[in-house]
């Protein structure tokens, strides 16, 4: 299976435009051998309530290349959605994560990202449906984590397609909140569950003031609009400290756990091997 990535790398040089387009090319080509042949998995990272109790994890896609190495989301999510080939990746690693939730002994929750393409192409809700039945998981267990970006592009469709979601059973996030778009008002429109502050504002607490401002109005809007607050990317005991005395419901980050294969949180999970 090896030689379907064998690649030639003549660029040793900065690339010119024609050559990144051949890297992505390659990356979109190398994509669809990878989906095939299984090599994108999930890391899960834990996260806790205020109180300090697991309530579950978030799933965070991993490829690992047999001649790269490790290549981050940021770079083959992208390739992901301009190929199209994010349709059936998605499928892949929405199955993978519900999968591993259901063999858990503890009913802990987990966090899918799913990319605005999926609102727009697909039948998101019958694929949910079908995997839930599939892997046996309980809806109430599981929750999407959406961007800003979905809700700017065709508000009706996205609308009818969250209200479907909810009904399900299955909880919304919005993700990354506070680094797009979106309107206020469309934050009681949609059905959320959970809004979880960008972790550029936690990175900047202590360091620049507007970011303890951004941050404790997060919060006040999300527990005014009965929506629970989580905080991405906790690094420090300051930021943890600063988060519970605002009232912040949930914390993620390198503090508390870093995104690891599912096997070495199975003494938190319950994990069945
Ligand atoms: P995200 O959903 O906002 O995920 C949080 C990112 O922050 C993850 O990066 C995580 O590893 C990282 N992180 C967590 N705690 C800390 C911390 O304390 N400090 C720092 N510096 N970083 C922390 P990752 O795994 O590289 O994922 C990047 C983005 O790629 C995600 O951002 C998400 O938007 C996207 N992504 C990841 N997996 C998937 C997937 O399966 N499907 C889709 N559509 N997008 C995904
Ligand atoms: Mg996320
Ligand atoms: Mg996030
Ligand atoms: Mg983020």
């Amino acid at each position: 299976t090896g030689a379907v990535n064998v690649m030639v790398d003549v660029s040793s040089g900065p690339q010119t435009g024609s050559d990144a387009a051949a890297a992505a090319h390659h990356l979109a080509d190398d994509l669809a051998a990878a989906i095939a042949q299984k090599q994108l998995h999930l890391h899960y990272q834990p996260v806790f309530s205020a109180a300090g109790n697991l309530s579950g994890f978030e799933a965070l896609a991993r490829w690992v290349h047999p001649e790269r190495g490790v290549i981050p989301p940021s770079e083959f999510i992208p390739a992901a959605e301009e190929s199209g080939l994010i349709l059936p990746l998605a499928r892949e690693l929405l199955l993978q994560a519900c999968a591993e939730a259901a063999s858990w002994a503890r009913p802990l929750r987990i966090a899918v990202n799913v990319s605005p393409l999926q609102f727009r192409h697909g039948d998101l809700p019958t694929l949910i449906d079908e995997v839930l039945v599939e892997t046996g998981l309980e809806p109430e267990r599981l929750e999407l984590e959406i961007t800003e970006g979905v809700m700017i592009t065709d508000f009706d469709r996205t609308m009818l397609v969250l209200h479907r979601i909810k009904a399900l059973g299955v909880r919304i996030a919005l993700d990354d909140f506070g680094t797009g778009y979106s309107s206020l008002s469309y934050l009681h429109m949609f059905p959320l569950s959970t809004l979880k502050i960008d972790r550029s504002f936690v990175a900047n607490l202590g360091v620049a003031s507007e970011a303890a401002a951004i941050t404790r109005a997060v919060i006040a809007l999300g527990h005014a609009l009965d929506i629970e607050v989580v905080a991405e990317g906790v690094e420090t005991r300051e930021q943890l400290d600063f988060l519970i005395d605002e009232g912040c419901n949930y914390m993620q980050g390198y503090m508390l756990g870093r995104p690891l294969p599912a096997e070495q949180y199975a003494d938190l999970t319950g994990r069945k091997s």
